[in-house]
């Protein structure tokens, strides 16, 4: 039976992008095929922070953390790279949850069956990749890099919903990337959204 590595499963409020204020279930996946310098979840590389979880008490463990919730988000790491991801999303929609994921696009496809799709790019994607995202959510750096500036561009004249979020450093975010997202938000015409991690200024996860 395949098993699931969880480094974190908790419930909390989504903080950030579409969906902020909304009470959910994240179950945080470990590992990941990329290397992000700022990459704020360390967890997901901690071998002590790893249970493996088969399907059943996956599940269970959803629904005792959850106590009443009706939503899960899939994070990581990366979730898409994880066997048996399908198969666990079929059989929390079986339980009626309204199941998104965050993701970076890497590792494998988009499942079908998923109420919402974050698309936080890292690295180049095809363009299905994007165009299957309910939401493409741009992790701003300061001083923006070019190529990640002509990207933004490029998309959000084809994509309804585009987002820019300002790195987070030491659990802060960082106040030049925010203004930089500022600024982008502004010079946008309105096809760009400001998204910020409100979790963080409640102080929860
Ligand atoms: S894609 Fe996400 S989880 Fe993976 S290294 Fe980058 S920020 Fe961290």
């Amino acid at each position: 039976m395949t098993s699931y590595p969880i480094c974190d499963l908790f419930a909390s409020i989504q903080g950030e992008g579409s969906w902020t204020g909304r009470p959910v279930v994240f179950v945080r996946f470990s590992g990941c095929p990329l290397r992000c310098d700022w990459c704020d979840e360390p967890l997901h590389r901690d071998p002590q922070a790893v249970r493996r979880l088969n399907l059943d008490e996956l599940l269970r463990e959803i629904t005792s953390v959850g106590a009443g919730i009706p939503s899960v988000v899939l994070t990581g790491g990366e979730p898409l790279i994880q066997p048996g991801l399908q198969e666990l999303i079929l059989a929390l929609k079986q339980q009626g949850y309204w199941v998104a994921m965050e993701t970076s696009g890497v590792g494998g496809v988009f499942p079908i069956e998923l109420d919402w799709i974050t698309l936080s790019p890292k690295t180049s994607l095809t363009d299905e990749c994007y165009q299957s995202a309910h939401e493409i959510k741009f992790v701003i750096v300061a001083p923006l890099d070019p190529n990640l500036e002509q990207t933004i561009g490029h998309w959000m004249e084809r994509h309804g919903r585009v987002l820019v979020q300002p790195v987070a450093r030491n659990e802060t975010m960082d106040p030049e990337a925010a203004r930089l997202c500022y600024q982008l938000v502004m010079a946008s015409r309105g096809r760009l959204r400001l998204s910020l991690q409100t979790h963080r200024w409640l102080g929860v996860r």
